[in-house]
């Protein structure tokens, strides 16, 4: 019985995401739906995605929190439209809360659409919100034993961005392991290490979301 349930709510969730997905489509706007744990620095790599392409790519913001519009808040600054989504305690964002916040942004005046869902390693993977992509970032400080332990999140993202390398050598994380792991469970994922408080890595990263871009308009 519980099995039907959760059939007939990721059914529901996929019928709203399918309809999104159109839109995005029709607007010509490569949609990424980037999910990591609390605090690994998806909204920093957000922020430095805007500086390093927003002279050249319309970048808009959709962002997931559970409370607060502290998010949506530090993107605002950077000048790009944004729109915080609150989740009143839903650990993930599904197909209808993105839809909702489709009402606050002019699709057609964007080339990239990226969304920031609640931090969480779990659920945020099972469910779509017409995303062109899903994009897992993984920070050193949490362990490489994370692949392994969440290995939905892994396989059902194109790309795999492991953040905070300038912290590496002060951590036992081991940057062949979390790369053997993560392939082990999805041999196609793009893996870049970065560090958005050095910079360094991110243009192999800022390549992948051009790509993106370009097949998308
Ligand atoms: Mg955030
Ligand atoms: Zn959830």
């Amino acid at each position: 019985m519980k099995v039907k349930v959760l059939a007939d709510i990721l059914g529901a969730n996929d019928r709203v995401a399918g309809e999104n997905r159109r839109l995005f489509r029709d607007n010509g706007v490569f949609v990424i739906n980037l999910m990591s744990a609390p605090g690994a620095g998806k909204t920093s790599l957000i922020e430095k995605t805007i500086q390093a392409l927003g002279d050249t790519c319309r970048v808009g913001v959709i962002e997931g929190d559970i409370a607060t519009a502290a998010d949506a808040e530090r993107i605002g600054r950077t000048g790009v439209p944004v729109v915080q989504i609150n989740t009143g305690g839903a650990c993930h964002l599904d197909g209808n809360m993105v839809r909702a916040a489709l009402g606050e942004m002019d699709l057609s005046a964007l080339d990239l659409l990226i969304v920031e869902n609640v931090g969480n390693l779990v659920c945020p993977a099972e469910f779509n919100v017409g995303e062109d992509k899903k994009v897992m970032l993984l920070s050193v400080a949490e362990g490489d034993d994370k692949p392994l332990k969440y290995p939905l999140m892994f396989r059902e993202s194109s790309a795999l961005v492991i953040n905070k390398t300038d912290l590496v050598e002060h951590t036992d994380f081991d940057m062949e392991k979390a790369r053997r792991d993560s392939l082990s469970i999805n041999p196609s994922l793009s893996i870049y290490p970065v560090s958005c408080r050095t910079g360094d890595g991110l243009g192999g990263w800022f390549g992948w979301l051009k790509e993106g871009v370009a097949g998308a308009s």
